[in-house]
């Protein structure tokens, strides 16, 4: 499959006629092993997919395998995503959310938590998103899942407002929901059917929305602030594009990557660059949230720039709710 790849591309590199115009064309390929044939033809489908979007829009067309490098670990994780896709299907069995503090920078109380996806079955033990979300995430069914990860968060932020009643939960959002006709709808929806107050909500998006239309999301945007809703860009900072889509869309909050700050205790330069982030994200009247803070020393830093939000291990783990309803820091008390 590799040679007949290579041999098909170099032809349509080289270009040839079509009536008498000349044609050059690029091609992009995955590839995956099946020796299983209990998985369903839908997870064999977003496999193939996730390494024909790997070759496109990473890999410059070359012929990127399904997880080749993990050998061992293709068949199981393939085997994995098989069972993750059948249990949305079996009323989001194994899903559960766990919440992140978010931290006021200054006063270091509770302001707000982000919700993260686990899934857990007694074979695999607890898989954490990455290991599933960017495959499953362009397959039709992740948009239920989407749905029932905001109504879940949404009903344990009610739990978290009766504690701190300005709390703001805020919730990730995959590109792929977004592009979905009636994503407003499902979003304003929920948000009656639990009566939550859409000024409690702030909805995380990542650079890759940049793969959609941009006056689409643009439109999407301006739609969930007019109702009052939040947004956040996450991430912000690991991508090609950070900066242009700062510039593109309004943001009410700008989260800076954890990668950022590992370094920021012993590297100056480090430090410049949260300094321009920083500067950049107050620039579009954005507010500041640095992720992934795991000691003091990060914090006192911090404090220097324009930050206004924290969140990391020094704070909390991502936890269950019960835990976070109980979860009295010092600060918070
Ligand atoms: P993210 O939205 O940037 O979430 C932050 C990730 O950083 C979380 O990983 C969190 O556990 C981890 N983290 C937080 N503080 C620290 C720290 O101090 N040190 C270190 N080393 N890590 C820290 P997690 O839960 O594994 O989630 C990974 C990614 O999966 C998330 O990144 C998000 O992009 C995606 N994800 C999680 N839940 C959802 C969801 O419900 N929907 C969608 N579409 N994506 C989700
Ligand atoms: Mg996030
Ligand atoms: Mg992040």
């Amino acid at each position: 499959m590799k040679e007949r790849y290579e041999k098909l591309r170099t032809h349509f590199r080289k270009g040839f006629f079509v009536d008498d115009k000349f044609i050059i064309l690029d091609l992009n390929s995955g590839i995956l092993t099946v020796d299983n044939f209990m998985i369903d033809v839908q997870t064999v489908y977003a496999c193939l997919n996730f390494a024909y979007g790997e070759s496109k829009v990473r890999r410059q067309g070359d012929l990127v395998e399904f997880y080749n490098d993990l050998n061992d670990e293709n068949k199981h994780r393939i085997e994995k995503l098989h069972v993750i896709r059948a249990s949305i299907m079996q009323d989001y069995q194994g899903f559960y959310l766990l919440y992140q503090p978010v931290v006021d920078a200054v006063s270091e109380k509770i302001i707000g938590a982000e919700a993260l996806l686990r899934w857990r079955n007694d074979e695999y033990g607890i898989v954490p998103p990455d290991h599933f979300i960017p495959i499953l995430e362009k397959d039709p069914l992740f948009f239920k899942l989407g749905q029932w990860i905001l109504k879940t968060a949404i009903l344990g932020a009610k739990e978290l407002m009766k504690k701190y009643p300005d709390f703001i939960i805020n919730v990730n959002l995959s590109y792929t929901q977004l592009e979905k006709t009636n994503f407003l709808d499902m979003v304003f929806d929920t948000l009656e059917d639990t009566d939550f107050p859409p000024e409690h909500l702030c909805l995380e998006i990542t650079e890759r929305c940049r793969l959609l239309n941009i006056d689409m999301l643009k439109n999407i945007i301006v739609n969930l602030r007019g109702r009052g809703i939040r947004i956040a860009l996450d991430d912000f900072g690991t991508g090609f594009s950070s900066m242009e889509i700062v510039k593109e869309l309004p943001f009410d909050v700008i989260k800076i990557d954890r990668s950022f700050v590992m370094k920021i205790e012993e590297d100056m330069k480090e430090r410049t660059f949260i300094k321009t982030f920083a500067e950049v994200s107050s620039t579009y009247g954005a507010k500041v949230c640095v992720e992934g803070i795991e000691t003091a020393g990060m914090r006192h830093i911090l404090l220097n720039y324009h930050v206004h939000s924290l969140q990391g291990y020094y704070y909390s783990r991502p936890v269950e709710l019960d835990k976070l309803l109980q979860l009295d820091t010092e600060k918070n008390q």
